[in-house]
């Protein structure tokens, strides 16, 4: 047996949700977030399929990634929102860099000029974010000198936003401010960035006059929402209702949930019950004796541990699905293995199918519930599963 669970990831629901994104943004270019291997879901399969689907960009973080899909034949624009080594890849597979400092741009300019071999690149403005990007006061002074420099194009304007997913937009609309003015003067001293985008999900779910020319989604595209932590409710949905929603505090929690409840999950993990134990009353379950059985009870040991990506705080502290019936994690989960009560599930048999994130029957678990539990978001809940798991794909079932 090869170690851990199996990380199904269904293309189909990403072609869904980026048909989403179009929608609800008024078919605005999509730069698709590719970045650490599709957020678990696999880079290659999930870039050919937002590609099928009509993605204009992917973007990656490090040149490496963006490397891997070239060798891979995806031959979409790709931008490298935060790597500034591997200089000759940018050349070499035709890459665009997200330029943070004057430094950097100087470094790829000398370069193409030896090279003759100009080169298109994004410019990074902090507008909050407190990560990566020039300050707007350095950019301002820097414009000129950026607009001289030789075989250097610019043909992007970029930001991030720090707190889109809150209700409260007072910071993400002081954001984007910051934004459009940046733009402005930019244009204004003679530099005219093709597109500017700085739309995560967060805003593309909820902040429309952040979309921009390009929206920069992410998250959403792999079926979860970075804004509501509650299960919104299934059912009637309105794409207009985002639209209307022009005030300060924007989208209600109720619509919030609404546009959560278009997105389709694209992950489900998957293992195997490895033993079934009958335990007696009383008997003490895992490192640390953490549970003892209240009644004589069936446990079923899962062959997946903290070293698969099922984190050590989902001990005592989440539920498996077992013949569609939600079974809880008992004792501690161990580095290959954890332990489920099954106490409840009748008929369960040694070889069951167990699911650890998706749907089984009528009942699911998210990884927005997981995160929840874990005291984490989903996006780390994805990623742990899919960096470490081996992946299947389907499309379409
Ligand atoms: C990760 C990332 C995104 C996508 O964010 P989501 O919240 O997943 O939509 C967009 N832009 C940058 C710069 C990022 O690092």
């Amino acid at each position: 047996m090869d170690r851990g669970p199996i990380v199904e990831i269904d293309l189909e629901a990403i072609a869904h949700n980026f048909r989403i994104a179009k929608k609800i943004t008024g078919n605005r270019p999509i730069i698709a977030v590719v970045k650490a291997d599709a957020y678990g879901h696999g880079s290659i399969e999930a870039s050919r399929r937002l590609v099928k689907e009509g993605a204009s960009y992917l973007a990656v973080a490090y040149a490496a990634e963006a490397v891997a899909l070239r060798q891979a034949g995806i031959k979409t624009s790709l931008i490298v929102l935060f790597d500034k080594y591997d200089i000759n890849d940018y050349f070499k597979y035709n890459l665009v860099p997200v330029i943070h400092d004057i430094k950097t741009a100087q470094v790829f300019s000398k370069e193409a000029k030896k090279r003759k071999q100009g080169i298109s690149v994004h410019i990074k403005a902090d507008t909050g974010m407190g990560r990566l990007g020039f300050n707007i006061d350095d950019l301002e002074k820097n414009i000129n000198a950026i607009i001289k420099m030789d075989f250097l194009t610019v043909t992007g304007l970029m930001s991030h936003f720090s707190d889109a997913d809150l209700s409260d937009r007072s910071y993400a609309l002081m954001q984007l401010d910051r934004f459009n003015k940046l733009k402005n003067t930019m244009i204004k001293k003679g530099l005219k960035p093709l597109i500017s985008h700085i739309a995560n999900s967060a805003a593309v779910m909820s902040l429309p006059e952040s979309h921009l020319d390009a929206i920069r989604p992410g998250l959403m595209l792999y079926g979860y929402s970075p804004l509501a932590a509650e299960q919104g409710p299934r059912g009637h949905s309105s794409f207009a209702v985002l639209r209307r929603t022009e005030g300060a505090k924007g989208p209600s929690i109720k619509i919030r949930q609404t546009l959560e409840s278009l997105l389709r999950p694209a992950m489900t993990v998957k293992t195997k019950i490895l033993s079934l134990r009958k335990l007696r009353k009383g008997s003490p379950v895992s490192y640390g004796r953490t549970f003892i059985t209240s009644r004589d009870s069936l446990i079923a040991v899962l062959p997946v541990g903290y070293a698969d990506g099922y984190s050590r705080v989902f001990s005592n502290n989440s539920d498996v699905l077992v013949r569609g019936k939600r079974s809880p994690v008992v004792g501690r989960v161990c580095m290959d293995t954890a332990m489920v009560d099954v106490t409840d599930v009748r008929g369960v048999i040694e070889g069951e199918d167990v699911v650890l994130l998706g749907r089984q029957k009528a009942d699911v678990i998210t990884a927005s519930e997981l995160a929840m539990k874990a005291g984490t978001i989903p996006y780390e809940i994805l990623t742990s599963f899919g960096n470490k798991s081996r992946k299947v794909y389907t499309d379409g079932s």
